[in-house]
């Protein structure tokens, strides 16, 4: 990192929304009863609750054990007695099916839009439809949505994916993990479309992300550079910075906490705009905005003439 002084203020524009969507707070608030209600009992959170490691270490502290594995049902093998968390980002019927297997206490803190989808492909399925589900490989919302209809829905993440197919059936239906992006699943759907005429198109990417993708690619016109404060874990912290880039055409950086900040980022920046992931704890937005407040906007030292050769 070079060396940098620093001038004026920067103006820091306040993106809304931003943070906690509906589904994490009920989430949070699911585990933090759990918690309470079963204190001095074996409690486990199914991966990470929300993909945030600040709420996963505040749970930790309250004594909630978290087991984090490859997939869902691996992690439940891991629970041989009391209460099991379901996170918010779901789990296939097989894993609720085992979990009451093994006896065990089951709070499920599914978001409401989640179970929304799951319901979808149930009907679809059912009705013998062909779902193809656009989602992230190794994302746990993908391996419960999977989970419904086993043989019957496939998982595609690429316009390659889309290539690969190979389907006959009449009845075909197309949908989306809930916190991807209108923009990238947009071509993927129109690449469908093109090899598919027949196929119905579900989009299901929820209104908490949607919202704070459209209000951050806005904002961020007006910005010089945008700030996303969420985990490199978290799916949908990724795609704001993803939208910034590529629709607005802006510098985006994600960062964890204040500590990521960098001075370089805010080289001659006059307006920072500053959003965060639907898990990031309001706190950790809070301390990175009051940072760019009271931080001057750094302009890199000029070397200065020799004196020896005046
Ligand atoms: S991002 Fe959307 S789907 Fe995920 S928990 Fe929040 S509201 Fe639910």
């Amino acid at each position: 990192m070079g060396s940098y002084c620093y001038d004026r203020g920067v103006e820091v524009v306040k993106i809304r929304p931003r943070g906690y969507c509906h589904g994490v707070v009920e989430a949070v608030r699911a585990l933090r009863q759990a918690a309470e209600e079963h204190e001095g009992e074996p409690v486990a959170m199914l991966g990470y609750l929300v993909h945030n490691e600040h709420v996963t270490r505040e749970f930790a502290d309250r004594g909630v054990r978290l087991i984090d594995a490859p997939s869902r049902l691996e992690a439940l093998e891991e629970v041989t007695e009391g209460t099991v968390v379901l996170t918010a980002h779901g789990v296939s019927p097989e894993v609720k099916d085992r979990a009451r297997a093994k006896g065990l206490n089951v709070v499920d803190a599914t978001c409401s839009d989640v179970v929304r989808t799951h319901d979808l492909v149930q009907r679809l399925t059912a009705d013998g439809y062909t779902v193809i589900y656009i989602g992230k490989v190794g994302h746990p919302e993908p391996e419960g949505v999977l989970g419904e209809a086993p043989g019957m829905i496939h998982l595609v993440q690429s316009l390659d994916d889309v290539e690969s197919l190979e389907l006959s059936t009449p009845k075909l239906a197309v949908t989306t993990q809930t916190t991807l992006s209108v923009w990238d699943t947009q071509s993927i759907i129109d690449r469908l479309q093109q090899r598919f005429p027949h196929i119905e198109v579900h989009n299901e990417i929820c209104s908490a992300t949607q919202d704070r993708q459209q209000a951050a690619v806005e904002a961020a016109k007006e910005c010089d550079v945008v700030i996303v404060v969420g985990s490199s874990r978290s799916s949908n912290s990724q795609r704001l910075v993803q939208v910034v880039h590529e629709l607005a055409q802006r510098p985006a950086y994600l960062v964890d906490t204040v500590a990521d900040l960098k001075p370089e980022w805010f080289v001659n920046c006059q307006r920072v705009g500053v959003t965060a992931g639907a898990s990031t704890p309001t706190i950790l937005t809070r301390e990175v905005i009051a940072e760019l407040e009271t931080m001057g906007t750094p302009a890199p030292l000029t070397a200065s003439p020799d004196p020896a050769r005046a």
